[in-house]
């Protein structure tokens, strides 16, 4: 059973972005003349962000048919493109194709209407390279592992210390992290940067994706309880493996700050410096946490190490990260609502509870 699109949705979509594709960076025009006179060719497809049957990439057991072969499930592409989204469907997430579709649209919007060229009502994505700049960003383009992003604002770290980066020599385990999409990339080479009406555009080579695992191959481990305690069964410690052990593997990384284990301080997260600046936005707290724990997931631990793996590379993405209760702490944790997907491409969502540090031993 495929909930596939009316001829009319379809041609809706390729209407709205004026039949480009709207894979970032592409903008192919998918229509033209026929050698017969009285027909066009179209090399376009309507393609379905959520999938429209079980089997198929992003398929979301929680939508109806009729949401599914929705003019809002939907996005033209090149067959080229539509074809990539589909079989190489772990690297691109709904998010991204979402985003990606308004850009088209807003496009060919610009396109009919003159209007300027700055686009008040573009997507933004977080964006972070490595540790110490995280920026609002659109996507510009994805093609061939050049990644480009527009900068609006810096919510870490400045543009200086951008520029920095991109004329430093030793930029090995330099690293992406983009939010929307739920994946990082190691960068092949230094970032370059340029100034576009009055905007940084920022590109990056980056490297292939980090292979993930499903979450029953790794290894059992003793039991650790919200207090730090190992739990104790029948006078036996308690072992636990498979989802259990990856989910306690997720909660304690989640507590343990960025740099606080010596030997190994990429484990860490950077949540509780986060938690204390932006506790009256938990939007944007909910978008950083995301950030952070897709870092975790997709980056290795030592980055110019090819030997060396990514802390959590048994989940494939994180969905969506909601900070609940207002933010509140409850005996110095905060409880957060994590939506993810395995590496076995299995979903899973659940509350846990993370320990937030003081602010004295965040600043
Ligand atoms: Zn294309």
């Amino acid at each position: 059973m495929r909930d596939n699109f009316s001829s009319k949705t379809k041609r809706t979509l390729a209407d709205r972005v004026a039949w480009k594709c709207s894979f970032s960076g592409c903008s192919q025009v998918t229509i033209g003349p026929n050698v017969a006179q009285d027909k066009s060719t179209n090399l376009g497809e309507a393609a379905h962000i959520f999938a429209a049957s079980e089997d198929g990439p992003r398929y979301n057991p929680n939508m109806t048919p009729v949401e599914r072969k929705s003019i809002e499930n939907g996005i033209w592409m090149c067959r080229h493109h539509a074809r990539l989204i589909d079989n190489d469907f772990f690297n691109y997430s709904a998010a991204t194709l979402q985003q990606w579709k308004l850009i088209a649209e807003e496009s060919a919007y610009k396109n009919i209407t003159k209007i300027g060229s700055n686009h008040p009502n573009h997507p933004y994505t977080l964006v972070a390279i490595d540790n110490d700049i995280v920026f609002e960003g659109v996507w510009l383009s994805a093609k061939n592992d050049n990644w480009k992003f527009e900068i609006n604002k810096f919510i870490i770290g400045s543009i200086e210390l951008m520029i920095d980066k991109s004329t430093s020599r030793n930029n090995s385990g330099s690293f992406v992290v983009v939010e929307s999409q739920g994946d990082g990339r190691i960068l092949k080479e230094p970032l370059s940067w340029e100034l576009a009406n009055n905007k940084y555009i920022i590109s990056l080579i980056v490297r292939d994706k980090s292979i993930r695992k499903s979450p029953q191959s790794i290894v059992s481990g003793v039991a650790i309880g919200i207090d730090g305690e190992i739990i104790i069964e029948n006078r036996t410690m308690k072992i636990i493996k498979g989802v259990d052990y990856a989910i306690q593997l997720v909660r304690i990384c989640l507590s343990v700050g960025f740099g606080e284990i010596r030997e190994v301080p990429t484990i860490g997260t950077n949540l509780s410096t986060y938690y204390w600046k932006f506790r009256n936005n938990l939007n944007q707290l909910g978008k950083l946490a995301k950030l952070d724990i897709t870092r975790l997931i997709s980056i290795p631990e030592i980055a110019n190490n090819d030997s060396s793996i990514p802390t959590l590379n048994f989940i494939n993405r994180i969905i969506d990260v909601e900070i609940l209760n207002n933010g509140i702490l409850n005996n110095d944790k905060i409880a957060i609502k994590l939506k993810l997907e395995w590496g076995d491409g299995t979903y899973w969502e659940d509350t846990i509870n993370i320990n937030v540090k003081n602010l004295a031993s965040c600043v």
